[in-house]
C-alpha cells in the first residue's frame, strides 16, 4: 500500500496535490511520501516481530536504494539503522543520525581509506567478501589500534532475482566467498585480536518475487552457523540481507513481509542470533514517484505514436538498464479511449525508451505524467548525462512538503570544470 491517491479526479502524495509539487519546482522531479516510508518499515520490523527468533533484529535500510537524507533521516526516526556500501553512504547515514552501531558496511571493493574511515566512526558490523578483505580490515584495524567488528559474506550459490543484473548469490557472482572458504576465514578471523568475528551475512539478490531461493540460502546460513559452533567459534549475528520484491503492478503481487518472515524465523529458529536484514527496495520503491511533463505527442503518418516526456533515462534508468516496468498515470485524469503509446525521454539514445505501446488515456503537451514506484533505485542512479540537471527531490508530510534536493543550476554545473590552464 501507498499514499499515492486519487482524489478528485487528480493524482495526491497523501494531502499534497502533485500539481502543486510541479508548479513549484518543476518537472522532472522525485516526490517521496513519509507516511508509505514510514508504514513499511513498521510493517516489516512487526513481521519480524511475530516470530520469537527474529525480535531485536537489526533492520538496516539499504542506503543504496534511496540515499536522500531527508529518507535517510525519516528512517532513522523510525528506529532503522543503515546498510552502506561506500563512505560516502556512511557518511549520509551518520549525517540522518543513524546511531554508528546500527551501521553496516557492505561492498567487494572497499578502499584502504573507507575502511579505515568505517573504523574511526565505529560503524557496527563490516561484511567482509573476500580474503584479502579480511587481511586488509585487519591490518587497518591494527594500526589505528582499534578492534573491528566483522562479519563473513557468505555466497550461497543460489541465485536470485528480477533480472541478471541484480542477482548476486550464484558461484561466479563477484560477492562474497564460498562456504567452505567462509569456514576458514571465521576461524582466521576469530583468532585474530584485531577483529571481533560477529556473524555471517549473505544477500542473493534484488526484487526477489519468489521465497524459494530466500529459503535455500537462508538454510545454507542456518547450517553454517551450526557448523561453526560445533567448531567452538561464537556466532552471534546472522544477516540475511535485503532483496524482498515489491509489486511494479504488472506482475503478481510478490510475497509480502509476512511470508518473508516465516522464511527467515525458520533459518534462525533456536539460534539464539541477533537478525540482521538489509530492506532497500521493500521500503522506498513504492514510497516515491518521478513527476514529468509531456513535452510533444508525436504522430507517425505509418502508426507509432511518442509521447515525449522531459524526463529521461538519466533520472530513471531502471527501464533503460533492467529492462523494468513502471507504472505511468496521467496526474489529472484524462477521459478517452485508451491509445498505445511509446514513451520516451530527449536523450539522443534509442534506450531512452521508457515503455512501448503503453496503453494510454489521451495526453497532451503541457500535460504531467507521473513514473509510480520509482522511490527506489530512481534518484540515486540519476546522472547528468545530456548536460541534464538532477531531478530535484521533495519529500511530503500530509499537507505539507518540503524540497530535500534542489535541482542544480547551469551555472553550479559549469563552474565544477575548472579550465586546463593551458586553453
Ligand atoms: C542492494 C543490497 C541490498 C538491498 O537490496 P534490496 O533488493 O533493495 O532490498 C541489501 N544488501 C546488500 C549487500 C545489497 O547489495
Amino acid at each position: 500500500m501507498n499514499h499515492f491517491e486519487l482524489r478528485e479526479g487528480a493524482l495526491w502524495c497523501e494531502d499534497t496535490p502533485l500539481a502543486e509539487i510541479a508548479r513549484v519546482v518543476g518537472t522532472p522531479a522525485y516526490v517521496y511520501s513519509t507516511a508509505t516510508l514510514q508504514r513499511h518499515y513498521r510493517v516489516f520490523v512487526e513481521a519480524l516481530g511475530e516470530h520469537e527468533s527474529l525480535r531485536g533484529a537489526l533492520v538496516a535500510f539499504a542506503v543504496k536504494a534511496n540515499s536522500n537524507l531527508s529518507v535517510l533521516a525519516t528512517l532513522a526516526r523510525a528506529g532503522a539503522g543503515a546498510d552502506t556500501v561506500s563512505e560516502g553512504e556512511i557518511r549520509r547515514a551518520l549525517a540522518a543520525r543513524v546511531a554508528p552501531e546500527r551501521i553496516v558496511f557492505s561492498g567487494v571493493g572497499k578502499t584502504y581509506a573507507e575502511i579505515a574511515f568505517a573504523l574511526e566512526v565505529g560503524v557496527g558490523q563490516i561484511n567482509v567478501e573476500s580474503e584479502p578483505e579480511l587481511g586488509a580490515v585487519a591490518s587497518i584495524a591494527r594500526e589505528s589500534g582499534r578492534c573491528a567488528p566483522v562479519a563473513i559474506r557468505v555466497n550461497p550459490d543460489i541465485a536470485a532475482g528480477g533480472h541478471a543484473k541484480i542477482s548476486t548469490g550464484a558461484a561466479e557472482s563477484k560477492f562474497g566467498v564460498s562456504r567452505g572458504e567462509a569456514e576458514r576465514l571465521y576461524a582466521a578471523a576469530a583468532a585474530d585480536p584485531a577483529l571481533k568475528v560477529r556473524g555471517i551475512a549473505c544477500h542473493i539478490g534484488s526484487q526477489i518475487t519468489d521465497l524459494a531461493p530466500m529459503a535455500s540460502a537462508f538454510a545454507v546460513m542456518r547450517e553454517l552457523v551450526l557448523d561453526l559452533r560445533r567448531g567452538g567459534l561464537p556466532v552471534e549475528r546472522l544477516d540475511l540481507g535485503g532483496g524482498l520484491g515489491v509489486p511494479y503492478f504488472n506482475q503478481p503481487d510478490p510475497p509480502g513481509p509476512q511470508a518473508f518472515a516465516a522464511v527467515a524465523a525458520k533459518a534462525a529458529e533456536g539460534l539464539d542470533v541477533q537478525a540482521v536484514f538489509e530492506p532497500g527496495r521493500f521500503i522506498a520503491a513504492n514510497a516515491g514517484i518521478l513527476l514529468a511533463s509531456v513535452i510533444h505527442v508525436h504522430e507517425r503518418p505509418e502508426g507509432r505514436r511518442f509521447l515525449v516526456l522531459d524526463a529521461a533515462m538519466n533520472d530513471l534508468i531502471r527501464p533503460a538498464m533492467y529492462d523494468a516496468w513502471h507504472d505511468l498515470r496521467p496526474v489529472r485524469s484524462r477521459q478517452g479511449p485508451r491509445r498505445d503509446y511509446d514513451v520516451v525521454g530527449p536523450v539522443c539514445e534509442t534506450g531512452d525508451t521508457f515503455a512501448r505501446a503503453r496503453p494510454l488515456p489521451p495526453l497532451e503537451s503541457g500535460d504531467l505524467v507521473a513514473f509510480m514506484s520509482a522511490g527506489a533505485y530512481g534518484a540515486v542512479m540519476a546522472s547528468e548525462y545530456n548536460t541534464r540537471p538532477l531531478a530535484p527531490e521533495v519529500l511530503v508530510r500530509g499537507a505539507e512538503w518540503a524540497l530535500v534536493r534542489r535541482r542544480p543550476t547551469y551555472e553550479e554545473i559549469l563552474a565544477r570544470e575548472p579550465a586546463a590552464p593551458w586553453l
